[in-house]
């Protein structure tokens, strides 16, 4: 991506993200929880400023939350790693969660409400329709939906699998303008940063996008919630004319500096499924 063509994308692309009335922000459970997964109140704070300042300049934003098994480890400290388990963590954690939220929500006097999802409310028009009309109804009241799948309920066959591809599937039902999925990367990269100090961040996926695919297929093991799915998130909503941008959730001011056409993280320019690779 270097022809003044292409610059002149991520330019109007970084404008467009700017500009959006509509935001989808995904955060995963590393962006909530400290090393011993429990939930860290100062990473849940920091992320409540990153969203207040884009409520602060009148968009309308949606919160797609992971952390629930994550912040449910924390307190129960569980013991034999079943499927079962996890899902009677998500409830423990999902509450704590929320409750955290409450009070973080409500420096700002903001008050916020809990979606929880299953492939069913998904994939189902008339569901789904109601879930729409339900975050309508809470956007125009300014109430802060917080979304995050009903893993209590969601075994195999109803699972969404993970909430990178719950929340582009939010984006495009909602009419999104923007998605921002917050990680503890910074974007996506040449190698994995984690390993490779020579790693570089790939500032604009677009018509590169299949080189970019071979790129994460080689430097990455493929795994739940794992750059991959972020990136075919990102992917499924630009294909619907959605700008995405995949970001880090410790840099200062992250949602700041996107709502004012920073260069940050990884931009992916809305397209229409059309490749030069
Ligand atoms: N729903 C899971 C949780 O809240 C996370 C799923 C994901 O991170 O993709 O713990």
């Amino acid at each position: 991506m270097s022809s003044e063509l292409e610059d002149a994308a991520i330019d109007e692309t970084r404008q467009l993200a700017a500009d959006a009335d509509r935001v989808i922000v995904k955060a995963g459970t590393n962006s909530l929880t400290d090393d011993e997964s429990n939930l860290d109140i100062e990473k849940l704070d920091k992320l409540v400023d990153d969203l207040e300042d884009l409520l602060s300049r009148d968009k309308d934003v949606i919160l797609v939350s992971s952390g629930a098994v994550g912040a449910g480890t924390g307190r129960i400290e569980p013991s034999s790693g079943t499927v079962e388990e996890s899902q009677a963590l998500s409830t423990v954690g999902q509450s704590h969660l929320m409750h955290h939220y409450t009070e973080s929500f409500g420096r700002y006097d903001r008050k916020v409400a809990q979606l929880l999802l299953t492939q069913h409310d998904l994939e189902n028009p008339e569901r789904f329709t109601n879930l729409r009309n339900t975050i309508e109804t809470l956007l125009d009241w300014g109430v802060v939906p917080i979304i995050n799948e009903n893993d209590a309920v969601a075994t195999e066959e109803i699972r969404i699998g993970d909430n990178d591809m719950l929340s582009s599937a939010a984006a495009i039902g909602v009419d999104a303008d923007l998605l921002v999925t917050l990680t503890d990367v910074g974007g996506v990269y040449t190698g994995n940063p984690k390993e490779d100090d020579d790693a570089e961040r790939i500032e604009a996926v677009g018509t590169n996008y299949d080189t970019v695919q071979d790129i994460i297929s080689e430097t990455t093991s493929a795994g739940f919630g794992g750059i991959q799915t972020k990136v075919e998130g990102a992917r499924d909503v630009s294909e619907h004319g959605i700008p995405a941008v995949i970001a880090k959730s410790t840099e200062p001011d992250v949602l700041e500096k996107i709502a004012t056409a920073k260069p940050v993280g990884t931009i992916f320019i809305p397209i229409n499924g059309v490749s030069d690779d």
